[in-house]
C-alpha cells in the first residue's frame, strides 16, 4: 500500500502568518520569537514568519520588521514570508527574507477584495514581483488562491487555474502552490486537478495550502499524497483563514496532519509529543480552544485516566 506514497513530507508551518492574522489577541513579539524557537525545536523545517502587509489592515503583522531582525536563523531551516505587492516585497528585501510566497487568486471577486486588482492586473504584478524576488536571491513559491472554488463565486474553472500556473511557469519559480482558500476542495477534485497540474509543472515541486472549513482537509491530504505531493502548509492548532473570505477559517492543523503522516509511516522529522506541548501552551496564551483535535485528545487522556 505504501508503495504509492512518499517517504517524507515537508510541513510548511504557517501559524505565525495565516494562523494568527485574524486573531483578536495580539501575539507579542517576544511570544512570536519564543514560538518560532519552540516550533523549530519540534522539528519544523519550514516556517512562515509574517506577511508584509499594511498594519492597519492586519495589526497582527505590524512588528514584521522587528521580528525578522530578531529571529535567530538556524541552519537548515527555511524562514518564509508572504508578500502582497511592490512595497511589501521591498520590505522583505530589506529584512533579508530568504523565501517568499507570491499568490494570485483564480477568482475575480476574491482578487478584487483581496488585492483591489483584477486577476490579470494581479498576475502582471505577481510576475514583476517574482522577477524582482529572484534577482534578490530569494526562493519563490508562486501560488494560486481559491484554486478549488471560491466562497463568493462558487466553482472556479480548473482551466483558469491551469492558465495561471502555465503563466507562472514562465517565471521559473522554485515551487508551485495551490491554495484552497475557501476550503471547498474534495478528494476527487484533488485527484483531477493534481493530475492535470503535473502535466504543466513536470518536475517542479508542488505544494498545497489546504483549509479544513468543511472537514475535508485530511482527506484531501491523503489524495494529494497519492499524487506525489510532498509539501503541505499547515497551521498549529488549525488556526487561520483569509481576512477577505467570510467564514474561511481553519487551515489544516499541523498536529492532526503530522499525526496522520506519522500513523501511516511518512516521515516529517517532527516530534508530535513536543508539538502538542507547544500547541497547548499557545492555546493557553490565546485563551481559546483551538480546532486541532489531536492535542485535546492527548490532553484529556492524560488528565482523565
Ligand atoms: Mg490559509
Amino acid at each position: 500500500m505504501k508503495d504509492d506514497l512518499p517517504d517524507e513530507v515537508i510541513i510548511h508551518e504557517t501559524v505565525l502568518r495565516d494562523g494568527i492574522q485574524n486573531e483578536e489577541t495580539i501575539v507579542s513579539l517576544e511570544k512570536k520569537l519564543q514560538l518560532i524557537d519552540r516550533l523549530v525545536g519540534c522539528g519544523i523545517k519550514r516556517i512562515e514568519i509574517s506577511s508584509f502587509v499594511n498594519p492597519r489592515l492586519v495589526p497582527q503583522m505590524a512588528d514584521a520588521e522587528e521580528l525578522w531582525n530578531r529571529i535567530e536563523r538556524k541552519e537548515g531551516i527555511v524562514y518564509s514570508a508572504l508578500v502582497l505587492g511592490k512595497k511589501s516585497l521591498n520590505r522583505a528585501i530589506v529584512c533579508g527574507v530568504p523565501h517568499v510566497g507570491i499568490f494570485v487568486s483564480a477568482s475575480e471577486t476574491h482578487s478584487r477584495k483581496n488585492s483591489n486588482r483584477s486577476i490579470s492586473e494581479a498576475k502582471e504584478e505577481a510576475f514583476n514581483l517574482i522577477k524582482r524576488a529572484k534577482s534578490s536571491d530569494m526562493k519563490v513559491r508562486a501560488g494560486v488562491m481559491n484554486a478549488f472554488g471560491c466562497a463568493y463565486e462558487g466553482d472556479v474553472s480548473p482551466e483558469k487555474v491551469m492558465d495561471l500556473v502555465r503563466d507562472f511557469m514562465e517565471t521559473d519559480p522554485d515551487e508551485i502552490c495551490l491554495a484552497d482558500t475557501s476550503g471547498m476542495a474534495n478528494p476527487l477534485q484533488m485527484h483531477t486537478m493534481l493530475s492535470r497540474l503535473r502535466e504543466i509543472t513536470e518536475e517542479k515541486p508542488i505544494s498545497l495550502h489546504l483549509h479544513n472549513t468543511r472537514g475535508l482537509g485530511l482527506a484531501n491530504v491523503w489524495e494529494a499524497l497519492k499524487q506525489g505531493v510532498t509539501i503541505f502548509d499547515t497551521s498549529m492548532g488549525g488556526l487561520g483563514g483569509c481576512p477577505f473570505i467570510p467564514g474561511a477559517r481553519g487551515n489544516i492543523a499541523t498536529e492532526d496532519t503530522v499525526h496522520m503522516l506519522c500513523e501511516i509511516g511518512i516521515e516529517t522529522g517532527i516530534d508530535i509529543e513536543a508539538l502538542i506541548e507547544v500547541s497547548l501552551y499557545f492555546e493557553k496564551y490565546m485563551g481559546k480552544e483551538f480546532p486541532a483535535m489531536i492535542p485535546h485528545l492527548k490532553h484529556h487522556k492524560s488528565n482523565s485516566f
